[in-house]
């Protein structure tokens, strides 16, 4: 599975670097930059989570 996140929908408040940062990683602005193309077990669990505590829907799970 693939983790995506939308550039122009991301505002840049940290929530899933900083409750995932196996997944996601911050830019030098503060925007949420994906760490692993392709995500399973333990990783796809918390990209989900992620997904689900993002605020502005910015983060997606998909079949690549
Ligand atoms: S939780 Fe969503 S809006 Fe916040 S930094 Fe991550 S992708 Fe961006």
């Amino acid at each position: 599975m693939k983790v995506r996140v939308d550039g122009d929908a991301c505002t840049g408040h940290g929530r899933c670097y900083s409750l995932f940062p196996d997944v996601f990683d911050s830019d030098d602005e503060g925007h949420s930059v994906v760490n692993v193309d392709q995500v399973e077990g333990e990783l796809l669990q918390q990209a989900q989570a992620a997904v689900s505590n993002c605020p502005e829907l910015a983060i997606a799970v998909d079949e690549d």
